[in-house]
Order: structure tokens, then C-alpha cells, then sequence
């Protein structure tokens, strides 16, 4: 059979069209052929305490569902999960948060503060007392010593002997805040662990 280029061409897009429309079957009454949205559905089981957070391994701030219940008359996290109702990931998750929970029921993780003294060679454990009072007094000491108040004609009332870094597990509100904080004492090397 001879087939001009016309004809080809006529029979090739109809083809397309064709199989773009379900290789020629007729849709059904409420059948369509849009995407599907695949987003989590919001889901019911609930078999402890559900808590919202945010991811805390990178910049994207993924939501997170943590539930926490009794396991041996000790409060664990045992599930974690995307959040469908946040903006961001609705209810997705890379699998670095997933592994989230083991940041929680983890043996090796610190749950005490432990102070190793200048030129000692241990760790001592201390209270969250002494460690809060220990670095305002080293925050206090190392602004007052570092403080500059002009810089040629210009006031600049700042000290480069601090640095201040936040984490990406902050909200908002905790990053204007601490924000706030590092400003009023005058730091000007501030910055987050979510654009490093
Ligand atoms: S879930 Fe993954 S992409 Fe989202 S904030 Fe956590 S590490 Fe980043």
C-alpha cells in the first residue's frame, strides 16, 4: 500500500490521539482522564499521643507527625511520619527523616550535660543550671571584652567575638527570636544551619 506523506502524517497523529485517549475507548460516565493528585490522605489510626514538628536534618522544614505511647512504662516515640496538612511536604517524606525516631529512642543519645573544664582531660556531668549560667557568664565576659562602639565615623555598637548559629529544626518565631537575642547583644556573625 502506497502512503503519501500527507496520509502518513494524517494517520500518525490520529494514532497519538488515540492512545493519548485510552488507545480509542470511550470514557464512561465519571471518568477522566486528569492526574491523579498523590499527596498522603489524611489518615485515622491513632494508637498513641500525636505531636507536630519539623524535620530537623535539613532547609526544607519538612511536618512531621510524632507519636509517642507507654512502651514498658516508658514514654517512646514510635511512630513518625509526613504531615498532610503542612505546606510543604504534604505528608512526604525523604528518608532521612524517616529515620527520625532514632534520634529519639536512641541508648547513645546525650540526655545529660557534660562539662569538660579547660585543659581537663574528662567530662564531668553538671546541671542545666550551671551550664545556662556558665555560658551567660562566657557570653557576658566575651561581649564586654570584644565590644566595639565605632568603627571611623560610624556607630556601630557590635562584637565580632561572637557567633550565633541556629538549626533548621527552629521555627519561625524561635529563628526571630533568637534573631532578636543575637542582635540586641550586638552579633554580627549570625547564621543558620540551614543555609550551610
Ligand atoms: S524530610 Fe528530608 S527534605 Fe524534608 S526537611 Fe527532613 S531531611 Fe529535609
Amino acid at each position: 500500500m502506497n502512503i503519501s506523506r500527507r496520509n502518513f502524517l494524517k494517520v500518525s497523529s490520529s494514532s497519538a490521539v488515540a492512545l493519548a485517549l485510552g488507545c480509542g475507548k470511550e470514557l464512561g460516565p465519571g471518568e477522566n482522564l486528569s492526574p491523579t493528585p498523590a499527596w498522603v490522605d489524611t489518615r485515622d489510626p491513632k494508637y498513641g499521643r500525636e505531636t507536630t514538628t519539623l524535620c530537623a536534618y535539613c532547609a526544607g522544614g519538612c511536618g512531621n507527625i510524632v507519636t509517642t505511647a507507654l512502651v514498658d512504662g516508658e514514654n517512646k516515640v514510635v511512630n513518625i511520619e509526613g504531615d498532610p496538612d503542612h505546606p510543604i511536604n504534604q505528608g512526604g517524606l525523604c528518608s532521612k527523616a524517616q529515620s527520625l525516631y532514632q534520634v529519639a529512642n536512641n541508648e547513645r543519645r546525650m540526655k545529660k550535660v557534660l562539662y569538660r573544664a579547660p585543659g581537663a582531660s574528662d567530662w564531668t556531668e553538671i546541671s542545666w543550671e550551671d551550664a545556662l549560667n556558665g555560658i551567660a557568664d562566657k557570653i557576658k565576659a566575651t561581649r564586654d571584652a570584644t565590644f566595639e562602639t565605632v568603627e571611623g565615623a560610624n556607630t556601630v555598637n557590635r562584637t565580632r567575638g561572637i557567633a550565633f548559629i541556629g538549626g533548621s529544626g527552629n521555627e519561625n518565631e524561635e529563628g526571630y527570636l533568637y534573631t532578636k537575642l543575637a542582635r540586641s547583644l550586638g552579633v554580627v556573625y549570625l547564621e543558620t544551619q540551614a543555609r550551610i
